[in-house]
């Protein structure tokens, strides 16, 4: 499909995202034949109705997924096989790059360039990485002397759940996706019920590609019901759970209620960025600043969303920080020139909002932005927003606010900032700006967090893992071999031959 970008109301117009679930390779209804609305959060209208699965449904697709890894080619097939069905799910999601970064355009508020860029090739390159890996990984031989044959192999879990955030509703799927299926799992996937279309739509790429029926089932639904049934399921070997912390308790209390499921968990962050006086570049630190927590609007688990700056370049690194976030142009998702969107829903527009009225009422200083924007669209937009004057113990310093919101507090010697750094529920990831090896060497080990970046905004690559110490994560990591491995089960083959 090819597609202006020049022209948004002719893309928004081209396109008809699916709606149904998809189980057992079929498109279908929901059994009850409930629908709900999902949302353009740019304008606030509806886009679609969506079939509304519940426990029946979610009951439905754990069978596909079952009778496909007991009785199906997918776990048994020889890895090269897997790869290339993988290689194949994968190359026709490129062909729909255009396609897919609208549908998410449109559902999750996000910009279109962003969409066509980094989400959708984000999701095209995790599936060939795992995919590649699947017919390179060995097993083991156990050191265990003349006569004794240990053999230590990793089979694949099962039938694993995931269960999906809206923020990079492919990215995410990706993520969990590429290591479940190059395992030889079978999967069954919750989206978010604001972002269900374009995972729904990538099952359908996947049956296409010639992945067998009851592989990659998707049932599109709300948390507390189509969300619980997976979490409660007694057939689900393991779930993989991508939001917030609240929820992911949940996901626990689930397991140890049904079957003792595996559970791996990638939850919130108030990631740090520390800015030492001795940064060379505060330029670069102030573009890297902004991206940290005004991408995807700050929507992001692992958004720099608390700076801490050394009190002698307090200023001057503040002033680039307004050149800087200037940069970022709110607006209409499907203009190309946009590149911060919506906040996903109202609620979590009042919800950002009310961070924003609390930190004015906390004492901080608002030194940019703080306003909603665009209300004129209809859409939940908020413009780029920094405080300074940020009490450690405020809520703005300790709550994940999911926007772009920036919480400032300055420090005088570096042990203090790496303990305002560590001084949180999270761990998920942390940056610091210095030109001293020493201190960076440091830090980078002292800051408790899955990721720590220098002298950028970034958070490693397909070959690294990702995840969170502390609140933010529980049990694996996302990307690299380790996400493979966490979707296997270790097995002792055991011969006394002597
Ligand atoms: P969320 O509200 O926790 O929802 C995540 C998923 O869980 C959704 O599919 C949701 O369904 C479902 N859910 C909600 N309540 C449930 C329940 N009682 N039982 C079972 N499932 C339930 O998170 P979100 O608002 O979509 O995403 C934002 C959060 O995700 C942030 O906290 C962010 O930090 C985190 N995140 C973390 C990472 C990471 O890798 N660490 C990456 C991205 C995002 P509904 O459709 O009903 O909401
Ligand atoms: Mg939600």
């Amino acid at each position: 499909m090819t597609i202006d970008l020049a022209d948004p109301v002719a893309l928004a117009a081209s396109i008809q995202p699916p709606t149904r679930a998809v189980i057992g390779g079929r498109s279908i209804d929901a059994a009850s034949g409930q629908t709900f609305a999902t949302f353009n959060p740019a304008t606030g209208s509806e886009l679609a109705q969506v079939a509304e699965c519940d426990a029946e449904d979610v009951d439905r697709a754990v069978a596909a997924a079952r009778a496909a890894f007991e009785e199906g080619p997918w776990s048994g097939m020889a890895p090269t096989e897997r790869k290339q069905l993988i290689l194949r799910f994968a190359s026709l999601v490129e062909a729909h790059t255009d396609e897919l970064a609208v549908i998410e355009t449109l559902e999750a508020g996000k910009p279109i360039s962003d969409c066509s860029s980094i989400d959708i090739p984000d999701l095209v390159a995790t599936l060939r990485w795992h995919a590649e890996a699947a017919d390179k990984l060995y097993d083991q031989l156990s050191p265990s002397g003349p006569g004794k044959v240990g053999m230590v192999v990793r089979e694949p879990i099962g039938v694993v759940g995931a269960v999906l955030p809206w923020n990079y509703p492919l990215m995410m799927a990706g993520w969990k996706l590429g290591p479940i299926l190059a395992a030889g799992n079978t999967c069954v996937v919750k989206p978010a019920e604001q972002t269900s279309m374009s995972t729904i739509r990538i099952a359908e790429l996947a049956i296409e590609a010639g992945i067998p029926d009851g592989v990659f089932n998707v049932v599109p639904g709300f948390g507390p019901t189509a969300g619980a049934a997976i979490g409660l399921h007694d057939d689900v070997d393991c779930v993989a759970f991508t939001g917030s912390t609240e929820v992911g308790r949940h996901f626990l209390r689930y397991s140890a209620d049904s079957n003792l499921k595996e559970v791996l968990l990638e939850c919130g962050g108030k990631s740090p960025v520390i800015v030492m006086a001795d940064a060379d570049d505060l330029d670069a630190a102030a573009s890297g600043i902004c991206e940290g927590i005004f991408w995807n609007g700050g929507q992001n688990c692992s958004a720099n969303s608390r700076l801490l700056v050394q009190r002698s370049i307090e200023e001057e690194l503040m002033q680039r920080i307004a050149e800087r976030s200037r940069d970022w142009v709110v607006g209409d998702p499907l203009v190309p020139e946009t590149t911060m969107g919506a906040m996903i829903e109202e609620e979590h527009l009042g919800k950002v909002m009310g961070h924003i009225a609390d930190a004015h009422e906390a004492g901080s200083t608002c030194a940019i932005g703080g306003h909603r924007v665009r209300e004129e669209s209809g859409g939940w937009f908020v413009e780029p927003t920094v405080f300074t004057n940020v009490d450690p113990s405020s809520r703005l310093a300790r709550e994940e606010v999911f926007g772009p919101v920036l919480a400032v507090t300055v420090f005088d010697a570096p042990e203090e900032a790496i303990r305002l750094a560590n001084d949180t529920d999270y761990g998920l990831a942390g940056t610091i700006h210095t030109t001293d090896l020493r201190t960076a060497h440091l830090a980078t080990r002292a800051m408790r967090a899955g990721t720590v970046a220098v002298n950028c905004y970034g958070e490693g690559d397909i070959t690294t893992p990702f995840g969170g110490f502390k609140q933010s994560g529980f049990g694996g990591r996302d990307k690299s071999i380790a996400a493979h491995e966490q979707y296997t089960e270790l097995k002792t083959i055991w011969m006394d031959l002597s």
